[in-house]
């Protein structure tokens, strides 16, 4: 069996062409990727399909969103332990402010943030702003 069906398999998620044709081109391309990318690289499939089929992958533990302070959602690739309704990707996002170029920093853990007693955190992350290695040289 090939690799994206297993993936999907695993996160339980059901086997078609469009998620197929989509997770085949994520696992294919660069970490990091937005729906305007991707819109462009399958041309046949419409916006609203693959914006569905990318929440899909996101809330069964495929890809993760990184938040980047403008309107296009990126999105990146989970490890193999995030599974349906449980992300753990518990890794800063570096975001250049030079090239807009962004990636999980997955050798740094954030540490669990204890937030005052009665509030109910739902999700928090840590983008990084700065300048990539690409760009300092
Ligand atoms: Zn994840
Ligand atoms: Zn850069
Ligand atoms: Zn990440």
């Amino acid at each position: 069996m090939n690799r994206v069906n297993t993936i999907l398999q695993q996160k339980s998620i059901r086997i078609t062409p469009m998620r197929q044709l989509v997770l085949r081109h994520i696992l294919q391309e660069e970490a990091v990727f937005g729906l305007n990318k991707l819109e462009e690289a399958l041309p046949k499939s419409d916006r609203i399909t693959l914006f569905r089929t990318l929440k899909t992958f996101e809330e069964k533990g495929i890809i993760h969103s990184i938040p980047n302070g403008t309107s296009e959602v990126k999105y990146a690739l989970c490890k193999e332990h995030c599974g349906p309704g449980q992300h753990l990707d518990f890794h800063p996002h570096f975001l250049c402010i030079k090239c807009d170029h962004i990636e999980c920093i997955e050798s740094v853990n954030i540490p669990k943030l204890h937030i005052p007693e009665g509030y109910i955190g739902l999700e928090f992350n840590l983008t990084i702003k700065g300048i990539c290695i690409q760009c300092e040289n």
